[in-house]
């Protein structure tokens, strides 16, 4: 079995101090697990996040990056930039980055490119939509997705976070059942892809809480989690990652 990936999205929430203090009590709580353990703030804690980390074994992870390295994208971070922070990995593709900032999938690759070519791992989240699901075409809603994000990309640095859009934020989660096949899935695309896809991590996430974790995290193809509402909570995050073995 793959060393589970677990990783905190806070999305937009948490200032400088809020940063800070979650760290600070997280920090001795995991420092002895053994699972890789990922928290992304919001840009703005990232650098003081960075110095507090520096002495744990939790990676920082953005929740997002520009394509271009530099130039005149107003509101916009590169990936160049996180490098220098000292940030690990990149969330790419978020269902919430698709639907309010209507991000593509070739907008989506040319990100991804960036990322490794500054010497970044990328979380590459897909999903389907609740309808998509309704109307049986989740496999080829999640190939298209992989296919055309994944065009031209090494498997090197890339994790797969499978994110159903309609478990995100809802309270309602895949079964382990429901997840796991469709991880299972994604292995055979990537493995098509790539040959041997087995260092790529395809992880979970929808309504991840203590109460499921274990089960999702024990079904077969699914490397670990990706938790937003209960990677709020200290508590709740600690006790998810320690599901992770
Ligand atoms: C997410 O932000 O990727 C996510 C899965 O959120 P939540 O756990 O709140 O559904």
């Amino acid at each position: 079995m793959k060393k589970a990936l677990i990783v905190a999205n806070w999305k937009m929430n948490k200032n400088i101090e809020e940063t800070l203090d979650y760290i600070k009590d997280l920090a001795p709580r995991v420092k002895n697990e053994k699972s890789d353990i990922v928290i992304a703030p919001p840009f703005t804690s990232l650098y003081s996040a960075k110095k507090e980390l520096i002495h744990s074994n939790i990676k920082l992870a953005a929740q997002n990056s520009h394509s271009e390295d530099f130039g005149q994208y107003t509101g916009e971070i590169s990936s160049l930039m996180l490098k220098s922070l000292g940030v690990d990995y990149v969330i790419l593709g978020h269902s919430e980055r698709r639907n309010y900032f209507h991000e593509d999938n070739f907008f989506i690759n040319k990100k991804i490119k960036a990322c490794l070519a500054n010497g970044l791992k990328v979380i590459l989240c897909v999903g389907e939509k609740k309808e998509e699901r309704e109307k049986n075409i989740t496999e080829s809603v999640i190939k298209k997705q992989l296919l055309e994000c994944l065009d031209g990309v090494k498997k090197d640095f890339i994790t797969i976070a499978y994110e159903p859009i309609w478990a995100i934020g809802t309270g309602l989660t895949a079964t382990s059942e429901e997840a796991s096949s469709v991880h299972v899935f994604i292995r055979k695309v990537l493995n098509e892809l790539y040959g041997d896809s087995s260092s790529i991590r395809i992880i979970y996430g929808g309504s991840v809480k203590p109460e499921n974790a274990y089960g999702l995290m024990s079904a077969n193809g699914i490397d670990g989690v990706l938790v937003g509402g209960a990677s709020l909570k200290v508590n709740d995050f600690e006790k998810i990652v320690k599901f992770g073995g």
